[in-house]
């Protein structure tokens, strides 16, 4: 793995002290997990497939002006990144009905909704990751109201983005999860996008017939987790040849 001091491990990935102030290596892990952790298993070559959809996406977004803590890809698992105070918040964008806010609402999934719907959690695992008003955050200080409008924009812009990016292969953008952070730049704070961007974070239907290539499928004991994710890799033609695995078709 690495010589590295470990700053922290978390569920997917683990991070590592950077070679200069201020920076991490982001190692993404083969271990998968889903309800709270109490569903675990390891797919092999996941994580190798995921450092490279997440850098992929994430240098993207820094070229079209949507800061991100990506810096640039070191190896086959390891990214390095900026170091953020990561904002406590799990922001979901949706465009169309599944998962929770089907069970929530009583709305069909696959129905498309009247028109991108932002949510915020309180990023707290052993409190389920609540979903939380505006209200919440600014009583509680997880973000200021200047913060909220940041991530807002920012989120519907890496929606406009991602929506255009999957469409164009044949992919729908059914829903995303991400997190930010505060980047201190001397007496500056940016809000910046941190951690990842991929299948374990989106919902992702095949377009012709709304075949999951997403972590639904681990969610739902569907099979072939990790080639669905290669698939994915494979049509946004960011497949390295070392990544290995079958493509699904
Ligand atoms: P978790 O089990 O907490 O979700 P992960 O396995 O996703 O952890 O590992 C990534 C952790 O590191 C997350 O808690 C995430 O908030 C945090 N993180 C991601 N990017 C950064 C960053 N650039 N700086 C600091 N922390 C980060
Ligand atoms: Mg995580």
């Amino acid at each position: 793995m690495s010589r590295r001091k470990k700053i922290y491990e978390g569920k997917a990935k683990i991070l590592f002290e950077g070679p200069e102030p201020g920076t991490l290596i982001q190692y993404f892990k083969d271990d998968t997990t889903a309800f709270d952790a109490t569903k675990k298993a390891i797919l092999e070559g996941k994580g190798v497939v995921n450092n490279q959809i997440s850098g992929f996406i994430m240098q993207n977004l820094n070229a079209i002006g949507v800061p991100t803590h990506y810096i640039k890809t070191m190896n086959m698992r390891e990214q390095l990144v900026r170091e953020v105070e990561i904002i406590p918040l799990e922001v979901i964008c949706r465009n169309v009905a599944a998962g929770s806010i089907s069970k929530r609402l009583g709305i069909e999934e696959g129905t498309p909704l009247p028109r991108s719907i932002v949510e915020f959690c309180y990023k707290n695992d052993a409190l389920h990751d609540p979903m939380v008003a505006e209200e919440h955050i600014t009583a509680f200080n997880w973000a200021s109201t200047q913060e909220i409008d940041d991530i807002m924009a920012l989120t519907l812009r890496v929606n406009d983005y991602l929506f255009g990016l999957f469409g164009g292969v044949g992919i729908k953008l059914i829903d995303f999860k991400i997190e930010f952070g505060r980047l201190y730049e001397g007496d500056m704070v940016r809000t910046v996008i941190a951690d990842e961007i991929s299948p374990d974070s989106c919902r992702l239907w095949d377009m012709q017939t709304n075949e999951k290539l997403d972590k639904d499928r681990f969610r739902r004991d569907l099979g072939n987790v990790t080639e669905a994710y290669v698939e994915v890799a494979r049509r946004l033609g960011i497949l390295k040849q070392a990544a290995g695995g079958e493509s699904m078709h």
